[in-house]
């Protein structure tokens, strides 16, 4: 199939084929004759499978008929709303109506919050038909009467699922009840849970189904590992595979912004280039962070599940969760970033004890075990063996803790000197993982023993001697519900 095939304009072939695509993605080939034909769509795709081409084609050439080169503001009407939950992902959208919508004399806008609103109003009322948005600056637009909905025709809403979780669902509702009732709208989701249907439901007409991966699920050619460790000496584990891999562009998971600013420190104080991106940044620190890793300035980029929402990094195959997620859907996301069309990827993730229960959400979720490979030197203590404590997961767990131990209070379960231990019983081996595998020991701070540039293979070819295989103890009750649950958002305006 090609993008001729589908029958897009030649405007829109010429700009698809100066970026460089020789085909189109699945998302694109189901989604674009769908769009084009003017049905609503819920589409269940995540981040990497092309699927802003997938709406932005199809919508640029629905509008097209309106493109108009007269300087009146009547002339350009709002024609189309997307929107999204974050800036950068408003952003990253933004640039994908430009590159593929470069041939076409459509007005397009990206507004978001935290910049001056001003030039925004000035845009909006010079008249623009396609209006990239998060939710919060939309809606302080329309309280100022800078926008009108009357003309618009497409609405698209990206990353729904992401709404949900930063608690926009209610403006969101407050920008559909405003929106002509003849319209097309598209729903993108990586995750269907029940309240996003119910969504579905109320916006969206008759809509077909487009579904490129299995729900929940992540991206197919990611191999995924986990490092068991003690919190104490997680960031000095994630040093130590910083500086002994030639991994090149990293993502780096963490969970609170407090947690990325220091985590970034540190890795710089250890001659690694790192900087950080959350939400208390401005939008210039945030752009200036992303160009920089995006050029390769920084090789590490740090960041926190809401600020790296939607990042559209090209080939960027390593992602640590240096903290698993609140929730496990997050992991998907975050994974999103990597193994993008067909390429493959690696997913680390550095787990302590208390995320024992999170990891087995994971699982889950995912539905596939991930592989425990635990780092000589960086053995887990004893209480990685033991029970998994219930009241440590969910919302929050102990993000803050996680970056090392100078703040720790002892807890009394400090690592002990023997640093592996088999379970003293049948019942306490059920409730625990054991690591699998264990790198062979050498040295002080050893090598990996495997390259994290490229997939990852089963060792089971690897001399006996080097490897510790142990029975996978699973729970066997199933993991309680996130027991905090959803995180708290962490508002884009
Ligand atoms: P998205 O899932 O929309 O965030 O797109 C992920 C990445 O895939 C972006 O960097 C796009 O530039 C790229 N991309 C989109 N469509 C194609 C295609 N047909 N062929 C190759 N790359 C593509």
């Amino acid at each position: 199939m090609t993008f001729e095939d589908l029958g897009l304009l030649p405007e829109l072939l010429k700009a698809v084929a100066d970026a460089g695509y020789s085909e189109p993605t699945p998302i694109q080939a189901q989604a674009i004759p769908v769009v084009l034909a003017g049905k609503d769509v819920m589409g269940g795709a995540q981040t990497g499978t092309g699927k802003t081409a997938g709406f932005v084609l199809p919508l640029l050439q629905r509008l097209a008929r309106h493109a108009s080169t007269s300087p009146s503001p009547a002339r350009h009407p709002v024609r189309a709303l997307i929107l999204t939950p974050t800036r950068e992902l408003a952003m990253q959208v933004h640039e994908s109506v430009q590159t593929y919508g470069k041939y076409v004399p459509l007005r397009d806008l990206v507004v978001y919050g935290g910049v001056d609103i001003r030039p925004q109003t000035e845009a909006l009322r010079r008249g623009v038909e396609i209006v990239v948005a998060t939710p919060g600056r939309l809606l302080d637009h329309v309280q100022q009467k800078s926008v009108n909905f009357n003309s618009v025709e497409v609405l698209v809403l990206d990353e729904a699922d992401r709404m949900l979780d930063m608690g926009f669902i209610p403006d969101i509702k407050r920008i559909l009840a405003m929106l002509p009732k003849e319209r097309q709208s598209l729903l993108f989701s990586a995750t269907f849970s029940e309240e996003i249907k119910k969504l579905a439901d109320t916006m969206l007409k008759a809509p077909v189904l487009i579904e490129v991966a299995r729900r929940n699920a992540v991206t197919e050619p990611v191999t995924h590992r986990m490092h068991p460790v003690d919190q104490d000496t997680k960031r000095q584990l994630l040093a130590h595979i910083l500086k002994t891999s030639s991994l090149k562009q990293v993502l780096v998971f963490v969970g609170t912004k407090f947690g990325a600013s220091r985590l970034a420190h540190y890795l710089e104080k250890q001659g690694i280039e790192a900087t950080a991106i959350h939400g208390d940044k401005s939008q210039q620190q945030r752009t200036e962070a992303l160009e920089d890793f995006k050029s390769g300035k920084a090789r590490v980029l740090v960041a926190t599940d809401v600020a790296a929402r939607g990042l559209d990094i090209d080939d960027l195959p390593h992602v640590i969760n240096f903290e698993l997620p609140h929730v496990p859907e997050d992991y998907v996301h975050r994974i999103g970033r990597t193994g993008r069309a067909g390429k493959e990827g690696d997913a680390t993730s550095l787990v302590c004890a208390e995320e024992r229960g999170k990891l087995a959400e994971i699982e889950k979720l995912i539905k596939r075990p991930i592989e425990q490979v635990v780092v000589a030197g960086f053995e887990p203590g004893a209480e990685f063996s033991g029970p998994v404590e219930k009241g440590r997961r969910g919302r929050g767990g102990r993000p803050e803790k996680a970056e090392g131990s100078r703040e720790k209070p002892a807890t009394g379960r400090e690592k002990p000197s023997s640093p592996r231990r088999e379970p003293r019983s049948r019942d306490e081996g059920r409730d625990h993982r054991e690591p699998r595998r264990v790198e062979p020991a050498k040295p002080k701070l050893p090598k990996l023993d495997f390259d994290p540039s490229k997939p990852y293979e089963s060792r089971a070819s690897a001399p006996a001697a080097a490897e510790t295989k142990r029975p996978s103890h699973r729970p066997k009750r199933p993991v309680p519900a996130l027991l905090g649950g959803l995180p708290k958002p962490e508002p884009e305006k």
